[in-house]
């Protein structure tokens, strides 16, 4: 029998209660890892424990931690209970993040700074602050750092959502730092970037479930939207979260920020609606 692909791995996944997080969890575990998942929701958490174990993978690896990333004890509970659970940490995914919205409305740069730092708080100073945790870690187990950002971190410009965007646009340059300062201590970092994605991301934002079945219709009925014409899986995310997580596969691969949309960043603006995209 062949070895499965992450057989004596440990890794850690940020964000897993739900979404993305999740699904890179179930796919891990499937393929051998023993996983720390994490989240603040104690109940998605659980349904993520459960949906491990339903698809096979033993209890015994599985580790869960409850709680806010941006809290330095949980980021510390994070590390301990994975090294007390299981020995090492193979690879770090640093996943957890949302859009936090102004909820008095208020849009791009007339968002209160307090939006501002709310998102750069978990976004960018947990990732920041877990790396720093990890480090010693990934460096013993020769590891792998897998950053999640987004295709709102440009070369486009996203002022309604200007300090999500910035924030992501801040992980993939820390992709690249911290790629350059690790590979001599044997650690690579890579980053994927999202396009639009069926996760609870949109719930989280506040929308109801009317305005997210709109949304999708929006986006998928409009191929200068998502050529695609769909919105992305988080089991498809996971895959490529795994591909760089895995250094059999992509060894080479360093400091890279790989997109993953549909095609959505591929549409220039003064081009969208041209006959040539579409069936026509
Ligand atoms: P989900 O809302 O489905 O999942 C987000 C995860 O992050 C949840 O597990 C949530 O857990 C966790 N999380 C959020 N805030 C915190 C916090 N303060 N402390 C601990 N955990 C937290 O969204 P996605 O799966 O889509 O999001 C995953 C990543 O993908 C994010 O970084 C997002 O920015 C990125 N992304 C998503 C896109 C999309 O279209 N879905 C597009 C591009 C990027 P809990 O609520 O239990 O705390």
């Amino acid at each position: 029998m062949t070895a499965k692909r992450f057989e004596n791995k440990v890794a850690i996944i940020t964000g897993s209660s739900n979404g993305i997080g999740r699904a890179t969890a179930l796919l891990f575990a499937e393929e051998g890892a023993q996983v720390t998942i994490t989240g603040r929701n104690s109940e998605r958490l659980e349904e993520t424990r459960k949906l491990l174990i339903e698809n096979g993978v033993p209890s015994e690896n599985i580790n869960s931690v409850i709680g806010d990333i941006t809290e330095s004890e949980v980021q510390e509970k994070l590390i301990s209970s994975t090294i007390n659970s299981f020995g090492k940490i193979d690879i770090l995914v640093n996943n957890a993040g949302a859009l936090i919205p102004d909820k008095l409305g208020n849009v791009g740069i007339f968002q209160n700074v307090q939006i501002l730092d709310d998102n750069f708080n978990l976004n960018v100073r947990s990732v920041v602050e877990l790396t720093q945790r990890a480090f010693e870690y990934l460096e013993a187990s020769r590891g792998e750092i897998v950053n999640v950002s987004s295709i709102a971190s440009g070369p486009q410009g996203h002022s309604a959502h200007n300090y999500y965007s910035i924030s992501k646009a801040a992980i993939d340059q820390l992709t690249r730092n911290l790629a350059l300062q690790f590979i001599p201590h044997g650690i690579r970092v890579n980053c994927v970037n999202p396009g639009i994605v069926s996760t609870g991301f949109f719930s989280a934002l506040g929308l109801n479930d009317e305005q997210i079945g709109l949304f999708t219709e929006s986006m998928t009925s409009d191929p200068s939207k998502i050529p695609s014409g769909e919105m992305g899986k988080p089991e498809e995310i996971a895959k490529l979260i795994a591909f760089l997580a895995d250094r059999n596969s992509s060894s080479y691969i360093i400091g890279q920020t790989i997109t993953i949309d549909g095609g959505s960043t591929l549409v220039m603006g003064m081009l969208a609606g041209n006959s040539n995209l579409g069936k026509s």
